[in-house]
């Protein structure tokens, strides 16, 4: 199969976008040029996700890493049965975060053995449908692991565990931060010897650690330095415990650019550390490290595309009132984590050839001021009937939303 040519699409505030074709003035995710998708999918709103973006990124990443180092795809990103599949294929494991996620991740074919299940509230019920499907239950309580071992007794099946770590330290500009401090995940690393100790009492399987420190970081600096102190303690935690390991999971966090003056995150100093790791790791622990990632492997492979309805002006302001909105990605709205709202990048994708001379600002069918996707921003000049594509919308985009407010129909999605 030969890939297609990719172009690529700058944007006026944004760090730009190579992983889409061009076809005709139009974005052609697929090679598709979207107008002729959108009456493909039949209806707008939609996302697109485009398979070879998804997997020239894997395959980027691939390249840097080493070769010992395990990638996981954490699916809560964008759990789209036909993109776990996808992934499923290219990653050497999947990290689900609910009983659901982990029916998909099954439904795609991969081993039980290469999935974990993450999450500060599991049910006794998920966790027993875990050690049922025989996936690695990542214990995040003392109580958690009492649940997994009973559920074991239960079924005469041996449960396969990880636990884990909530470090001391956290990770330094991080977009969210899931550990170090106070938090709901993991357990404390100053009481994880006794909760190994109760590991080898009950004789569960030991699948490894897994130390999340927080997500959607641009800093190289900040990451390598986290995941040096991650090593260190999850060496220190498996000197402690002595015995064998599958793997050591030192989590993810790498960011995407999504608001105006972000770019790209430098990998090379991220890859070298984790080269020096991994080297580590084998003559250490004699065990693989891991990471997870979600959106740094399919954000910029996806596309929120909504329709123009109605072009108006208010106090010399244009807006472009669409059928898409926050009801579909909240993200792009400004209300999913952040505390001052920026635009996600924007463009008229049947247009995207057209300069970006206009500022206009995109807004959604919502009876609410929240509904903005874009605020002022320059776009190629758009008429009712004009698409516009929400950018870097393939992870964190429809399941983050809450499709039910306002009572709008769903949007569509399609992995092309
Ligand atoms: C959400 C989550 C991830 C993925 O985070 P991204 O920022 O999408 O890479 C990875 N691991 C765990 C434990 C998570 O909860």
């Amino acid at each position: 199969m030969s890939a297609r040519k990719t172009a690529e699409i700058r944007f006026a505030q944004h760090a730009p976008n190579a992983f889409f074709a061009v076809v005709g003035g139009e974005i052609a995710p697929g090679g598709i040029p979207v107008s002729r998708l959108a009456e493909r999918v039949g209806r707008t709103p939609f996302y697109v996700y485009d398979r070879q973006a998804i997997g020239a990124r894997v395959a980027s990443l691939r390249a840097a890493l080493p070769r010992a180092m395990h990638l996981h795809y954490a699916i809560k990103a964008n759990p789209m049965p036909a993109v776990v599949q996808h992934l499923a294929g290219l990653t050497d494991g999947l990290d689900v975060a609910s009983a659901q996620e982990m029916a998909v991740a099954l439904d795609a074919g991969v081993a039980p053995e290469r999935v974990s299940f993450a999450g500060p509230g599991k049910s006794a019920a998920e966790i027993r449908r875990a050690v049922a499907a025989g996936i690695t239950v990542t214990v995040e309580s003392a109580l958690q692991l009492e649940q997994a071992v009973q559920a074991g007794a239960a079924l005469g099946v041996l449960p396969r565990v990880a636990v884990r770590v909530n470090p001391a330290f956290e990770l330094k500009s991080s977009g969210m931060k899931m550990g170090g401090g106070p938090k709901p995940f993991g357990i404390d690393e100053a009481r994880v010897p006794e909760v190994l100790d109760r590991v080898r009492e009950s004789g569960v399987h030991l699948s490894g650690l897994h130390i999340f420190g927080g997500s959607q970081n641009l800093r190289a600096d900040a990451i390598v330095d986290a995941q040096r102190k991650t090593y260190e303690l999850g060496l220190s935690l498996l000197r402690q415990w002595g015995g064998p390991v599958d793997w050591l999971n030192l989590g993810g966090g790498l960011g995407v650019p999504y608001f105006p003056g972000e770019a790209e995150l430098d990998l090379s100093p991220i890859a070298e550390n984790l080269h020096r790791l991994s080297e580590r790791a084998g003559a250490d622990l004699g065990a693989p490290l891991v990471i997870e990632l979600g959106r740094y492997l399919v954000a910029h492979a996806g596309l929120y595309v909504c329709r123009v309805l109605d072009r108006k002006e208010s106090c010399g302001q244009v807006f472009l009132v669409t059928d898409g909105g926050l009801h579909h990605h909240l993200a792009a709205s400004g209300n999913f984590g952040q505390v001052l709202r920026k635009n996600y990048p924007v463009a008229v994708a049947n247009r995207i050839d057209a300069p970006a001379d206009e500022v206009q600002t995109v807004v959604g069918p919502l009876c609410t001021p929240l509904d903005v996707l874009a605020e002022r921003m320059p776009l190629a000049h758009a008429e009712p009937g004009d698409l516009v594509a929400v950018f870097q919308s393939g992870a964190y985009g429809l399941t983050a939303s809450p499709t039910a407010f306002l009572s709008h129909p769903a949007p569509a999605e399609v992995l092309v």
